[in-house]
């Protein structure tokens, strides 16, 4: 990506930025664009080139965020009418690091609200379009960073993935995703939806830039607990995989999923054992049942964690409101969108009294039997292959009326989640009809950049 220095005007790279956004406006990648704040952070870091003084790593280089990050900066919405008007006080620790080196925000891009969904469809200000065929849906629930990295816009956004928020979209728009380990990029000042399984990360053009960027991000912070100790280190190149061998999950090579997808992933397969690694393949039975334990554990967590909005201490208050029970009633009612009420709703259902131990209980320990399913694979390979989803992008509005066939788009990318892998999408083909299909690498915790030194080495450039 191009940095500020005494030929690149910081100021040039902003304006540039803010003029694609509004030439591509009709895809509707972002909520709100920050203009003026971003061309005097833009002015500020030229005159510092001038004077001669040091500059960040990502000096000048302007960026979206996922409008689920808190800044200072204009409204922090979660694309919920429920914060459409929330000046957040704080900084993410993300956001600060990321501005720390220099870059610059010029817009908060689009969501499912809450980031409950994998389409963008779920957003209170109505869907992203793909970056490649404007009929069809982002990706969610980061679809707005996805398509202003897609369009080049931004040469990199950062995004929030729960459950394949940051992979998905990055496949269905055909750019680099990378969702780290849990715990590898503090939680602190992003909208929470399920804590066990929330990890920020970003988009980006290629490996490299990604890279970049996660190494800035990462790293304990006292602000969230569940940080790692900073293992992000500068160079790639030293991040080896030890045995060079990956396997390939027949589970997600079967018939439900779309032939190009089960091709371009079978084609990069084969790339990579030019490469050097030797590929085999693995069954992984437990993995059916993934999904199952997703929207359980996940509903619990969001029902906890969406109680905070009671229309006394955050956004939105009802104006109809008359007593306080209307006051959480009528407010909660007006500022959550339909999906994230189905959440709240299975939520409680899930951790009531009656039923905790038949499902709640039930699914905390199917989700440890995951990750041993994971672990003993990891005991021979260095990393495991498959797609990111069943299928290329879908049609805007055709999952909507069916909240579960939309919960099943995500069958590949909520597994890495709820064992807190990490896992990232690579852009590697395109279909018939043009759009962009993603594969999946994911590896033990903390290997985060073997997956990335693994891509890097059989990238196109
Ligand atoms: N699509 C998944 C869901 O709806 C993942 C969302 C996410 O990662 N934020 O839960």
């Amino acid at each position: 990506m191009k940095i500020a220095d005494k030929n690149t005007k910081a100021v040039d790279l902003v304006r540039a930025a803010l003029e694609k956004a509004k030439e591509y406006e009709d895809y509707h990648a972002f909520i709100s664009m920050n203009e003026a704040h971003a061309l005097e952070r833009a002015r500020e870091i030229d005159a510092k080139i001038e004077r001669g003084e040091p500059v960040g790593r990502l000096a000048g280089v302007p960026y979206a965020l996922k409008d689920n990050f808190s800044s200072p900066q204009g409204h922090t919405t979660a694309a919920a009418k429920m914060l459409e008007d929330y000046p957040s006080p704080i900084t993410a620790t993300a956001v600060a690091k990321i501005e720390a080196e220099g870059a610059i925000m010029i817009g908060r891009t689009n969501l499912d609200a809450y980031a409950h969904g994998g389409s963008t469809e779920n957003s209170y200000f109505g869907p992203t379009s793909n970056a490649y065929d404007k009929e069809r849906v982002a990706g969610g629930s980061s679809g707005g960073s996805a398509v202003a990295v897609a369009l080049d816009i931004v040469p990199f956004a950062l995004g929030s993935d729960t459950g394949g928020s940051i992979r998905q979209p990055a496949s269905f728009n055909g750019v680099v995703g990378v969702k780290p380990t849990y715990g590898t990029v503090s939680r602190y000042g992003v909208v929470a939806m399920a804590s066990s399984t929330d990890t920020m990360g970003c988009f980006a053009k290629n490996v490299e830039d990604a890279n970049l960027v996660m190494g800035i991000m990462a790293g304990r912070d006292e602000k969230d607990s569940t940080t790692l100790a900073d293992f992000w280190t500068k160079d790639l190149t030293e991040a080896t995989p030890k045995q060079k061998k990956i396997a390939l999950i027949k589970d997600f090579m079967g018939d439900g999923v779309d032939p190009e997808v089960k091709a371009a992933v079978n084609d990069y397969a084969g790339k990579l054992k030019k490469a050097g690694y030797t590929i085999e393949e693995i069954d992984m039975p437990i993995l059916k049942y993934a999904l199952a334990i997703y929207y359980i554990v996940v509903p619990a967590e969001v029902s906890s964690n969406l109680s905070r909005y009671d229309g006394i201490r955050y956004g939105l208050r009802s104006s109809e409101a008359k007593d306080l029970d209307s006051v959480y009633n009528m407010t909660r009612d007006e500022g959550f969108m339909p999906e994230n009420k189905r959440r709240i709703l299975i939520g409680n259902f899930v951790l009531s009294s009656g039923f905790f131990d038949a499902y709640y209980l039930k699914a905390q320990k199917a989700r440890t039997l995951l990750i041993d399913a994971y672990n003993k694979a990891f005991e021979k390979y260095d990393a495991l292959l498959c797609p990111v989803a069943p299928r290329p992008a879908f049609k805007i509005g055709e999952n909507t009326a069916d909240p579960l066939q939309m919960y099943l788009e995500d069958v590949m990318t909520v597994p890495p989640s709820l064992a807190g892998l990490p896992a990232m999408s690579i852009p590697v083909a395109k279909s018939k009809a043009g759009l962009p299909i993603g594969a999946q690498l994911v590896g033990p915790r903390q290997s985060d950049q073997i997956l990335l030194n693994i891509a890097a080495s059989v990238e196109d450039k």
